[in-house]
């Protein structure tokens, strides 16, 4: 069975708006506990090739991180964008992926589809599917 993370109708939404505003990739953090995303914050991509490849502002992680050494919501994975509309993760997301079981979220199209980094994934080797339950608040 996937796992199951819940994310709110406005993380949700913050992460599409964010997405549909760029035509490079976009990512950003997300922050929460086992099972759930309790908040989501953009980030610069400061990759060299944004427009096909993403790479999270290691200032903004390192911030993230102290915060939730000081007692908020720790890092649980990350969101980026595909302008192809793909939602599955590329070949390029599986290799640079540690399998640490970090919730990835993909946008594409409008839509959003969550994935788990894993070993022996079952996408890529590398991924499994994760069950994003959208709540109201
Ligand atoms: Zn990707």
């Amino acid at each position: 069975m996937a796992m199951r993370v819940k994310i709110s109708i406005t993380d949700r939404q913050r992460i599409l708006d964010h997405a549909a505003a760029s035509r490079a990739e976009v990512c950003g953090l997300l922050l929460g506990g086992v099972g759930r995303i309790a908040a989501v914050e953009g980030c610069a991509n400061v990759s060299r090739e944004p427009a096909t490849r993403f790479e999270l502002d290691p200032a903004a992680l390192i911030a993230a991180w102290r915060a939730a050494r000081k007692g908020g919501s720790s890092v649980i994975g990350h969101y980026h964008s595909h302008p192809t509309g793909d939602m599955c993760p590329s070949r390029t997301d599986a290799r640079e992926a540690a399998a640490d079981g970090a919730v990835w979220i993909i946008v594409g199209a409008g839509q959003l589809a969550a994935w788990r980094a894993v070993e022996h994934g079952a996408l890529h080797g590398r991924f499994d599917p994760v069950e994003l339950v959208v709540t109201a608040e």
